[in-house]
């Protein structure tokens, strides 16, 4: 029965699109279906649903230096940057709880519906939030 399985999966059309495809130009969209004409389509994006928990997006000039978001976060993604009394995220850690957006009292953090986070360098500048 696995057997079966295994080679109906291989058999099958993939389900999902290479992963950079829905942010390609359209041009590149239509050679790609054309270069996968009969090994399936290209599918479309699936939308982003709402309330959906993506990249934290940090106001700084809103910040008061608490940090309350430091204590909660599970993940140690919150630096505390003592001098400026600014926070500095690393945003390759973050589990995207978003206990760290309930805490602020002044709003200063948020969700952003940003999901491409995918990176060769965990330090690299989208992975760093300040
Ligand atoms: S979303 Fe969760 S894991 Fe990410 S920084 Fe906030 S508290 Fe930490
Ligand atoms: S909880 Fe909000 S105000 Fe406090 S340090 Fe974090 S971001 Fe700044």
């Amino acid at each position: 029965m696995i057997f079966v399985t295994l080679v109906r999966q291989l058999l099958d059309r993939p389900a999902t699109n290479p992963f950079p495809t829905r942010h390609m130009p359209r041009s590149i969209i239509r050679l790609l279906e054309r270069a996968r004409r009969g090994k399936g389509a290209i599918h479309p994006p699936v939308p982003v649903p709402a309330g959906m928990r993506g990249k934290l997006v940090y106001d700084r000039d809103k910040c008061i230096g608490c940090q309350l978001c430091v204590r909660v976060c599970p993940a140690r993604v919150i630096e505390f940057r003592s001098e400026q009394k600014k926070i500095r995220m690393h945003v390759a850690r973050c589990t995207f709880c978003s206990q760290c957006v309930d805490a602020c009292p002044v709003a200063a953090l948020a969700t952003s519906r940003e999901f491409l986070l995918a990176d060769t360098d965990r330090r690299s500048r989208n992975l760093i939030v300040e």
